[in-house]
């Protein structure tokens, strides 16, 4: 795949300024961007197979490497048991601690509806403070958060 690479200190400066502009609305705007771009990377990965044959752990360990590859994650480890993703290195963070990863958010909120077949919610409870901290995500059923 091509794309177009932007650095971390670069998507945090774009953050700050369509938070200047739209106020809390941005958060709305990044969560629908990252949609857009998780139900992209389903269909890359997994549209021609249905749900039923997609185990667990394969779409874990499949989403965790296409969002490595494209910078968004270093790591990634989710159970749908406890409904928790657990990120490490999140290339959206503003490191404050306050969950401000509104994009991958999005993306695993289309990844994970894909794969459960029902609408949900992966809402950021928790963002990294720092490059060895971690972001937590629970997956929510559908809500009018955004
Ligand atoms: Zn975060």
């Amino acid at each position: 795949m091509t794309g177009i690479l932007i650095a971390p200190e670069d998507l945090r400066e774009i953050k700050k300024l369509y938070e200047e502009v739209l106020s809390n609305a941005a958060y709305g705007m990044f969560f629908r961007e990252g949609k857009i771009i998780g139900y992209s990377i389903w269909n890359s990965l997994f549209r021609k197979r249905t749900v039923e044959d997609i185990p667990e752990n394969e779409f874990i360990a499949k989403t965790e490497e296409v969002l490595q590859s494209r910078g968004f994650i270093k790591r990634l480890e989710a159970d749908f048991k406890t409904s928790k993703i657990v990120v490490h290195g999140s290339a959206e963070s503003t490191l404050s601690g306050e969950p401000s990863c509104h994009r991958l958010s999005g993306v695993l909120t289309a990844l994970v509806e894909k794969k459960l077949n029902k609408k949900v919610l992966c809402h950021e409870i928790k963002c990294m403070t720092g490059n060895d901290d971690e972001c937590i995500f629970v997956i929510m059923g559908e809500t009018t958060l955004y």
